[in-house]
């Protein structure tokens, strides 16, 4: 990656909308700041109610000739999509280092690449099924999409939400507004730009810059939209449930947040336990829905984990510039993420909780939290209960299975669960029983693969994406019947 090429002299700060940028038709704008330093990088358009209708009315032109298109056409078009993103990525990564603090060398986005072909390939798989188990009948099932769609964002990682939400959602055939977060709408703004460098049909894929209220709003109530896809914190998940239902009932999807137990036997393999976990603690600064963030370690291996864990914290966790080459942790994200994750740690020492590492914030600027071990933090203590989304685990201890299954299962939220034993039987029971749309056994989180279903059981989601399943989100099912005789 070119760390040293700049590429804010073009940024893009308008809206994308039926195949151009545009300016807000009020004057309103927000600033994304630099979380390392603090400097302002762009003044960004926030999109009123009437933008969004303004981007709805481009995405319901297009859609009918975008969803009369040969499966072949719109995977072609998507392709060459996935072609122009891919040239873009040292512009895209760039960007999101300088807007929410990503280092450069994070592998999210080509990841999201390589979903993005995944699903591109299975374009021609969105299709019903036939039956003739009614005497006299042919009986077929269509999936059709749905028209003009919606997809709200979250900033943790922007590039790659874009491309799970739109990807499946124009193959299937419809088209869409999509809004970016407010804390890192910059390189949603770059994917813009490639649809117009490569001529995307007009209307098909709108992008608009704001805030959760109007911009957000204005989609999750919108009357002509009918379906939407969310990702983002569970507060706000609820929120646009509300919004779906107040207004037209849109079917909804919702990734939300997490609190993901990783539970480790005393027959693991700590070789390979502890870096795993402390990566998925300090991936992204922490601030990843599927952070192994409550840890339950076997009693009689816990101090030698712990011990593990603050080596492997000091190794990895060394903060610095995103944009530096070899950082491996950049700062939160904002202001707000930052006093956010200080104010659980400054209660947890309130609480007189035993903070074994870090717990303060850096001493330097930019907001930049310590990496954090507290140690036996009551099951019912705020930071073992909500999501922190900062450099911050929790490390228990049990002794027996059903008990600590108990408790790693007594949570709200269930994106992702882990177990590290070599006892298989042990394991493929963990699997089963932990209540979670992901488990991970020896290994752990950010691990996901690009062919299987993700998501959240309770209230961590609704709905799957990736997998050849996703398309079941984004297309209505209808029944035809033909009478045979
Ligand atoms: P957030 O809920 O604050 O915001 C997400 C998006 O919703 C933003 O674009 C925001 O502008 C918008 N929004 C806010 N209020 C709104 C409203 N009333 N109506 C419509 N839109 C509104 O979340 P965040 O802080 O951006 O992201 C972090 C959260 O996202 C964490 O909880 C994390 O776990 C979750 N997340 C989940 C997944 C997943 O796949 N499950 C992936 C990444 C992040």
């Amino acid at each position: 990656m070119d760390s040293t090429k700049d590429y804010t002299s073009s940024i893009e700060t308008r809206h994308f909308i039926n195949g151009q940028f545009v300016p807000s038709s009020k004057p309103d704008t927000f600033e994304v700041i630099n979380p390392f330093n603090l400097k302002p990088v762009a003044t960004v358009h926030a999109a009123t109610a009437e933008d969004v209708d303004t981007a709805v009315s481009a995405a319901a032109a297009a859609f009918p000739s975008w969803s009369a298109l040969a499966a072949s056409e719109r995977q072609d078009w998507l392709t060459k999509l996935s072609r122009a993103f891919e040239a873009a990525l040292p512009e895209i990564v760039h960007l999101e280092a300088l807007s929410m603090g990503k280092p450069l060398h994070n592998e999210v986005s080509p990841i999201g690449i390589s979903i993005m072909r995944y699903l591109i390939g299975k374009g021609y798989d969105v299709q019903g099924e036939t039956s003739l188990n009614t005497p006299g009948m042919l009986a077929m099932s269509l999936r059709q999409p749905f028209g003009v769609t919606g997809a709200i964002i979250p900033w943790n990682a922007p590039f790659l939400m874009l491309l799970l939400k739109i990807t499946p959602a124009l193959l299937a055939g419809n088209t869409m507004v999509l809004k970016s977060s407010e804390k890192s709408p910059l390189s949603c703004l770059v994917a813009a730009r490639c649809l117009q460098e490569i001529d995307f049909p007009k209307g098909v894929l709108n992008i608009v810059s704001g805030l959760g209220r109007p911009t957000g709003e204005a989609i999750a109530k919108h009357m002509q939209i009918r379906k939407i896809s969310f990702t983002g914190s569970t507060a706000t998940g609820r929120a646009i449930k509300v919004a779906a239902a107040q207004s037209n009932l849109k079917k909804v999807t919702l990734e939300l947040g997490g609190k993901s137990p990783l539970i480790i036997f005393d027959d693991a393999n700590l070789d390979k336990a502890v870096p795993a976990a402390a990566y998925s603690v300090l991936a992204n600064a922490g601030q990843a829905c599927i952070q192994s963030s409550r840890i339950y370690v076997h009693e009689k291996i816990a101090d030698a984990f712990v011990e593990g864990m603050k080596g492997a914290i000091a190794a990895m966790g060394k903060s610095g510039d995103p944009l530096g080459e070899g950082t491996g942790r950049g700062p939160q994200a904002d202001r707000i993420q930052f006093e956010r994750v200080m104010a659980f740690l400054d209660e947890a020492r309130e609480q007189g909780l035993d903070v074994v590492v870090g717990g303060k914030r850096e001493n330097r600027e930019g907001y930049f939290v310590e990496p954090t071990i507290i140690r036996n933090a009551p099951e019912q203590a705020r930071v073992m209960r909500e999501e922190i989304f900062g450099p911050v685990v929790c490390i228990n201890t049990f002794t027996d299975e059903d008990e600590v299954l108990k408790r790693a299962n007594d949570t709200e939220y269930g994106l992702y669960g882990s177990v590290y034993t070599r006892d298989v039987g042990r394991a493929m029971r963990l699997a089963r029983a932990i209540d979670a749309g992901t488990v991970g056994v020896n290994v752990t989180s950010p691990m996901i693969v690009v062919d299987m279903p993700f998501g959240g059981y309770k209230q961590s989601g609704d709905g799957r994406e990736n997998s050849k399943h996703v398309f079941d989100q984004w297309t209505e099912l209808k029944q035809v019947l033909v009478a045979m005789d």
